[in-house]
Formats: structure tokens, sequence, C-alpha cells
């Protein structure tokens, strides 16, 4: 990671941690070229996967002639999975 400020890398002395919890790091950073500090919120995973939700997911029920259908689409699709799925 580099000062907002100048772009100067810090050197591991330049930086400390200033909280700890369970969930996240606090770190401040002072930069040795120009002296700026900087304070760091470092989480041990991605926030959203943090995120609670309120309210169950509902899945959708996939009856029989879904199945049928995707079948027969897929039987003659020549086309790319990946984009087809990224359309939906
Ligand atoms: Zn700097």
């Amino acid at each position: 990671m580099a000062c907002d400020a100048c772009g100067e890398a810090y050197a591991e002395d330049n930086v400390c941690v200033v909280l700890h919890t369970d969930e996240q790091l606090v770190l401040e950073a002072c930069c040795e070229a120009c002296h700026a500090q900087q304070v760091i919120t470092a989480y041990d995973r991605p926030p959203y996967e943090q995120l609670h939700r309120e309210e169950p997911v509902v899945p959708v029920i996939v009856t029989q002639d879904d199945v049928e259908g995707w079948s027969a689409f897929l039987t003659g699709f020549t086309g790319d999975v990946y984009d087809l799925l990224a359309q939906s």
C-alpha cells in the first residue's frame, strides 16, 4: 500500500495497528517521505460477507416444464454458456 498524498510505499515500520477486532483491523500509517498520516481499515474478509439478510431468500421452484424447456433449448444451443448466464 502507498501514501495517498505522495505515492511513496509504506515501510513495515511506518504502519501500526490501532484497533484489532474479530472482524477488522484499523491501521495508522505515517509516510516516511511526506509525513502525511492515513488511517486504513482492513477486513479479514470482504465486508459484504458480514451483511445479515433480514428476510430469508426463497428459492424459485423449478418445475418439470422448466427442466424440459431448458433441456430442449440446451440440446440445440451452440453458444457460450458463460455468456448466456451473464445475460440473465
Ligand atoms: Zn507521502
